[in-house]
This record gives structure tokens, C-alpha cells and sequence, in this order.
């Protein structure tokens, strides 16, 4: 295998140690059989393919949370390969777009997915890929000795699609010099180690889950235990099962990290209500100190009354809430003293990570001591700017969307990524620019904002705040709404029961001047709401 910094750090983990847990049936793997595993599934995709020279080609994949996903993954970074991971959950289409895209040389599944591959494969394509199905990837725990040549990483990389929360999923090239990046960087500060063991919760298409989750772990010989798709109430009975100090030994070990997106907390926090008495005390039990080390939320913003009813819950366990993108990977952090995890803070920026605050409208830098407009005596808020060794390469065909993203540094070291997102000081994130940022009647609303305020009045379960255009204004200020069912028993919230709940806590013009309430918010796969599509639905009459 080539000698890729991830591949000499499994190489060096305790063999004996268990890499991949699949949680419902309970079957282990160990780091000693990885890299055996990893260099079979290299050498298939070379005999699939007929040649053994795949660097820099697209290979596309769809696999189930498992080891075989693990294996995959690496497998096409040791062919010095782009490793595209796509979606089981996807429609055809979509799945046809990614294909046609990323020009995927091949297209990989497992068993469980070969017909879904097969249906796409069917689709019109671009360029046909090399179909290969992958099972019994598992080596039945033989523990190879596999050497590490002297060659380089070669292209090898990653290609994630962003969440398609603003637009059509953009595909972004990560080269392996960045996902090493990313990964030293994440140990660095959330001193990821041999002890911990991870909760995988999340999907596999984007960093969250495969960055954060399991590349990431792999550095460290952390544990990585599967448990998808997403339950709230099999999660709650995995976390208060019996567990022994002894990691090695059943019947479990005890989870130490869990990283997620608000919508799981929240969801965590509903089923813990509806669960037996006995099962509520292990479960408390297992997430509070000193047990969960670390529990982790990011890829939307969390919403205050989610973070205080999980530190109630947890007898003081405070989630620990990130910013980061697929372009860049994670970029700002609270810290792993508790005390430094601020309400609607996402911290500062990670080792390696460089980051600056640019005024939206003058497009000046806001330097250090100038975080508040001596004339009107405001904080000034900007565009988060990143640059460092974590950054992507390129939009994937796309130059042209690359180079709008950047902007060239004055001080010679390198252009910095332009993120879309508007924080305050101490990056506080307001939204991003083109959906978040509402613009009433020359004031700026951050819906952010509005949503944290509105969360936290019991009337209100879910919410979206968005911009609605308006003659008069340019734009207004509008609410779409859950209502809290036992809050609101008539199930019904006037705009003036609204307007008079919020008056103490929002200045007037931040106040939503229409409402809507739903019984649904639609999200994507990391809990996102795409706000150009929910306006048009919910406020239809006002496009006209
Ligand atoms: P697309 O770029 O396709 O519209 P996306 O931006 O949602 O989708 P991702 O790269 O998965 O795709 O997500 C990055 C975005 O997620 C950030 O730009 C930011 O808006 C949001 N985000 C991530 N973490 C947080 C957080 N802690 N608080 C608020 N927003 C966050
Ligand atoms: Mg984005």
C-alpha cells in the first residue's frame, strides 16, 4: 500500500484493538485485519478494472454503515483514487447526476445495494462505469503484516457532495493532503484516543460522518460503532446497556463520543421522555460525566433550549457545538473545557485553521479591537473567511465557481474561502448570506437570531425563519412554525400571540410579520432546511 499518513497510523494501532462495531448484530473487527482487507479490495478494483494504475479516477460508491464502507474507503485511496461516497437514500436521479458529474470511472456497492446501482446504471450516463460489487470484503480476522511502499499519495482524495441546502450539491475535491489536515487537526483538539469509542449516528455522504466520525478515528485507533439508520429509541437502549470499565470486555463497552446534528439531540431528548423508568436511569447514567467524554453537534446551528435540556438531562454533559463545511472540513470549535462553550458561540478556529471576519457590505477586514461601528455603537458582523492546509482544492469542474470563492490575501500567504456564513465577534453564526440574511427595510435580520429567540418560547417546537418579499419592504421577516403540543392545545398561535410572546426579546423590526403554522419543516439528511424552496411552498401568495 502506498504510504499514506492514515495508512501508517493504522499500521502502528494496537492489532487486538476493535476498529468497526456493528451494533445491532454485535459482530467486531479488529485494527490488525484493516490493512489486509484495505489491500484486497485495492487489488480487486485493479482486476475490475483492468489496469492498476486508477490514480486520480472517480470511483463511486453506495454501502451500508459497516466495515465494508470502512474498507472501501480506504481501498480507493490506496488505488490513489477520488473516493466518491454517495447516498443509499437517494433517488436514481440524483445518484445519476453525482455519476455524470464526477465522470466515475466505476461505480462500487455492496450486496444490499446492487439493484439500487443497477437501477441507476440503467439511467443515461455520461460515461458507463465499471460495475463491481463488493462483498465478503471482511478478511474473517486474519491479520495480515502489509507492508507500506515508498510511493506517494498520488491524487488520492475525496469527493463530497455539499448538503444541497442552498442548490444543486456541489461536488468538492478534498485531496488526501487535506483530509490529513483535517483529521491531525480534529485529534489535536478533541484529543481523540485509543480509548474512545464513537457512536456513529450519522450518514455517510458527508464530513460529519465520514471526516469527523470515522477517518478521523482511524489516526487515533479509536472505535467506531455503527448504528444506522438513526433511532432514537435503539440508541437510547444501546447507551444504557451495561457497560465495564475494561473496553475489551463484554457484554459492551461504554460510549465515550458521540457526534450529531441538532435534529438527533432533539430527537434524543423527545424518545428519552417516552422511555421505562429503569431504562431512563442507565441512560442518563451513560451520558453524563464521566461517561460520554465528549458529545459533539454541529452542521446547523443548535438551538439553545436543545443544548440546556441535554445538560439537564446529563447532569451538566454541555454539547460541544463546531461550525464547519465541506470545503474547508471543520473550521471553528468550543473547547473541551466546558466553561468554553458559549450559548450560540461556535468557538474559534481549529489548529491549522486561519479565520477573519469581513464586512458584507465594505468588504473591509474587521480587525481585532474593531469588532464594534463607533458611530452607531453596533457589533459589526461579517463574512467567516478561511485559509490553511484544510481548505479544499476546487469545486470539481467548476473553476469558475472556485475562483468567485476565493479572495486573494494582501499578504502574500495565500488566498482565503469565502464561506457564505455571517457571524458576529466570537462567531456567533447568523446565517448564511444568500438565505439568512433578511434585509427589511434597510435593517438586516440575522434569522438565526430569531429562530434561537423563538425556540425558546414554549409555544414553539421547530421553526423557520426566512425572508419573504415584500413591496414595501424588499423584503419582511417570516416565521414557519411547529407548535409545541402541549404548549399550544388549540393548536393554533395567532401572529399577535406571536408578536406579543416575542416583544421583550426581539426589537420590533426583528419580529416576524408573517407566520405560518405547519405540521412538518422539511430537512435534508443532515437536518437542514432548504429556505428558498420552504418560502415558495408556505408563502406562495406573496411571489405572485
Ligand atoms: P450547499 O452548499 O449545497 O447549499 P450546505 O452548505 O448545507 O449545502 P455543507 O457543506 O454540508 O453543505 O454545510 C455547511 C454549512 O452548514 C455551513 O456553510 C453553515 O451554513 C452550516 N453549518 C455548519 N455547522 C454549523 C453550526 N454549528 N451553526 C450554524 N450553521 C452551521
Ligand atoms: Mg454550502
Amino acid at each position: 500500500l502506498p504510504k499514506l499518513p492514515v495508512f501508517e497510523a493504522i499500521s502502528r494501532h494496537d492489532p487486538d484493538s476493535t476498529v468497526v462495531i456493528h451494533s445491532k448484530s454485535g459482530r467486531r473487527f479488529q485494527y490488525g485485519e484493516l490493512l489486509g482487507d484495505v489491500a484486497k479490495a485495492r487489488n480487486r478494483l485493479y482486476e475490475s478494472a483492468g489496469r492498476d494504475d486508477l490514480d486520480g479516477e472517480r470511483i463511486a460508491f453506495l454501502a451500508e454503515n459497516s466495515y465494508d464502507y470502512v474498507v472501501t474507503l480506504l481501498a480507493i485511496l490506496a488505488a490513489k483514487s477520488i473516493a466518491v461516497p454517495m447516498s443509499p437514500a437517494f433517488p436514481a436521479s440524483e445518484l445519476q447526476y453525482i455519476l455524470n458529474h464526477s465522470e466515475a470511472l466505476m461505480l462500487l456497492s455492496t450486496a444490499k445495494f446492487t439493484s439500487k446501482a443497477q437501477e441507476v446504471l440503467k439511467t443515461e450516463l455520461d460515461v458507463q462505469p465499471t460495475f463491481l460489487q463488493l462483498d465478503k470484503l471482511q478478511g474473517g480476522g486474519s491479520h495480515e503484516k502489509v507492508t507500506l511502499d515508498k510511493s506517494g499519495p498520488g491524487a488520492a482524495g475525496m469527493m463530497l457532495y455539499t448538503s444541497g441546502t442552498t442548490n444543486r450539491p456541489k461536488g468538492v475535491l478534498i485531496p488526501q493532503a487535506a483530509l490529513t489536515a483535517q483529521a491531525r487537526s480534529l485529534v489535536q483538539a478533541w484529543e481523540y484516543a485509543p480509548s474512545d469509542h464513537l457512536l456513529h449516528l450519522l450518514p455517510l455522504h458527508h464530513i460529519h460522518g465520514t471526516i469527523n466520525a470515522i477517518f478521523t478515528p482511524l489516526f487515533t485507533g479509536s472505535t467506531i460503532e455503527f448504528l444506522y439508520p438513526f433511532n432514537a429509541d435503539a440508541v437510547w437502549k444501546r447507551l444504557a446497556a451495561p457497560f465495564s470499565e475494561d473496553q475489551t470486555t463484554t457484554p459492551q463497552s461504554k460510549i465515550t463520543f458521540l457526534t450529531a446534528v441538532p435534529t438527533i439531540y432533539s430527537r434524543l431528548l423527545s424518545s428519552f421522555r417516552t422511555l421505562p423508568t429503569d431504562l431512563q436511569d442507565a441512560a442518563r447514567e451513560s451520558i453524563s460525566p464521566p461517561h460520554l467524554r465528549l458529545t459533539i453537534s454541529g452542521s446547523a446551528a443548535l438551538p439553545t433550549p436543545i443544548k440546556r435540556a441535554w445538560a439537564d438531562l446529563s447532569k451538566g454533559n454541555i454539547l460541544l457545538e463546531r461550525f464547519g463545511m465541506t470545503e474547508v472540513g471543520m473550521a471553528l470549535s468550543c473547547g473541551l473545557d466546558p466553561n468554553d462553550r458559549v450559548d450560540g458561540s461556535v468557538g474559534w478556529p481549529l489548529p491549522g485553521v486561519e479565520a477573519r471576519l469581513v464586512d458584507v457590505d465594505t468588504h473591509q477586514v474587521i480587525e481585532k479591537g474593531q469588532e464594534k461601528d463607533l458611530e452607531t455603537g453596533r457589533e459589526r458582523v461579517g463574512e467567516i473567511q478561511l485559509r490553511g492546509p484544510t481548505v479544499f482544492a476546487e469545486y470539481w469542474r467548476n473553476e469558475e465557481a472556485t475562483k468567485k470563492e476565493f479572495v486573494e490575501g494582501k499578504d502574500g500567504r495565500g488566498p482565503w474561502f469565502k464561506t457564505g456564513d455571517v457571524a458576529g465577534d466570537m462567531y456567533f453564526i447568523l446565517g448564511r448570506k444568500s438565505a439568512d440574511i433578511i434585509k427589511s427595510g434597510g435593517e438586516k435580520v440575522s434569522a438565526l437570531e430569531v429562530e434561537r429567540e423563538m425556540l425558546s418560547l414554549p409555544q414553539v417546537a421547530e421553526v423557520a425563519v426566512l425572508a419573504v418579499p415584500s413591496g414595501k419592504w424588499g423584503q419582511k421577516v417570516g416565521a414557519v412554525v411547529i407548535l409545541d403540543k402541549e404548549h399550544c392545545k388549540e393548536g393554533k398561535w395567532s401572529p399577535l400571540e406571536m408578536r406579543r410572546a416575542l416583544k421583550d426579546r426581539l426589537a420590533n423590526y426583528k419580529i416576524p410579520q408573517v407566520l405560518r403554522v405547519v405540521e412538518n419543516i422539511p430537512r435534508n439528511a443532515m437536518g437542514k432546511i432548504n429556505k428558498k424552496v420552504l418560502v415558495k411552498e408556505v408563502f406562495r401568495e406573496e411571489f405572485s
